[in-house]
């Protein structure tokens, strides 16, 4: 007989979940309301986003450092290359080291929106991801994480120099990858083979976006490629949200379970400040809020 689709998981996962600094009163009780709803899955860890160009700068630490403070859980805060000189950077880290953070996710950043889309080091800081991650291990002993790309970052000239570039990444210190997020699980398999190929035996978690609204998936998707079958099951959902929050998290789920059968433990979750589709994966997946697995 068949399995059912959804029978319990032997309760061998680990999952981590993304958050993004809030702007206002209202969007910080969001967010705090969703962490206090997720902490119960007992994540390995919590980040904390950079908004574009370092405009989060303050609000990140408060953010990470109340983490710190008012719960058990394990926070990362993401950090970024624009607009800052070394010396700010080191300051940045300085006041993450002595808040009690540990895990920084290394960025380099977007480039601001009048760039042209070119990424300029500011004249004293660091050109890349791999240059902060070097300039953050010399600095403090920090667990360091950095992005990866199942589907290739849209300014790299080729798939192998991205790969290169994640390659000196985990050289220069970081200890684990996060992806971007991504829909097709060939595109994410293939690009662990390329990785392991090329000699990078660091964890690379998938980054797991379940479905919001279709059009703002469609926004945030530079390389990610949006299959078709996913446009059907989403077409005319996008002013309907009950129906698409459970459509999403049916599609999240399964999924996560095919991740799982192809050996995938670990899953990382842009929560976008929201319990309720990260939660809903996690049962699916077999854990519980009661710290339990199924
Ligand atoms: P890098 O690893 O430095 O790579 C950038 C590009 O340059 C790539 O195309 C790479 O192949 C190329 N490159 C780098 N070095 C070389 C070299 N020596 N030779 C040739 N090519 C090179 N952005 C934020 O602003 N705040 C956040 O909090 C944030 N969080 C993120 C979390 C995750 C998990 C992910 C996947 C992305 C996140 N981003 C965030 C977006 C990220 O900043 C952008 O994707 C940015 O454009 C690239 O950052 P990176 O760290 O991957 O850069």
């Amino acid at each position: 007989p068949q399995e059912p689709a959804f029978a319990a998981l032997p309760g061998d996962i680990g999952v981590s979940f993304e958050f993004f600094p809030p702007k206002s009163e209202k969007m910080e009780a969001q967010l705090w309301n969703a962490i206090e709803e997720l902490a119960p899955f007992n994540p390995r860890f919590v980040s904390v986003t950079y908004g574009a160009g370092g405009s989060t700068r303050e609000r990140t630490h408060a953010t990470v450092s109340r983490l710190v403070t008012e719960t058990p859980l394990t926070p990362a805060a993401h950090l970024t290359c624009v607009g800052a000189s070394k010396g700010e950077i080191d300051e940045i880290a300085d006041a993450y080291w002595d808040a009690g953070v540990r895990h920084i996710v290394a960025l380099r950043g977007d480039p601001p929106p009048d760039s042209g889309g070119r990424f300029t080091p500011h004249p004293e800081g660091y050109a890349s991801a791999a240059d902060l991650v070097e300039g953050l291990r010399k600095r403090h002993e920090f667990e360091i994480s950095v992005a990866a790309y199942p589907e290739v970052h849209p300014e790299a000239d080729s798939a192998q120099a991205d790969l290169d570039n994640l390659k000196r990444k985990i050289d220069a210190g970081a200890s684990q990858a996060i992806t971007q997020f991504f829909y097709s699980t060939d595109a994410y398999f293939r690009f662990l083979d390329k990785a392991l190929a090329a000699g990078i035996e660091v964890p690379i978690l998938p980054g797991i976006m379940p479905v919001t609204t279709f059009a703002a998936i469609r926004r945030m998707s530079a390389n990610t490629a949006i299959p078709e079958w996913m446009e059907s099951l989403f077409d005319g959902l996008d002013e309907r949200p009950g129906p698409r929050a459970l459509v999403a998290a049916t599609v999240a789920a399964d999924f996560c379970r095919r991740l799982y059968d192809g050996g995938v433990r670990d899953f990382h979750f842009y929560t976008l400040n929201r319990a309720d589709q990260a939660f809903a994966v996690c049962q699916l997946l077999g854990l519980r809020a009661t710290g339990d697995s199924q």
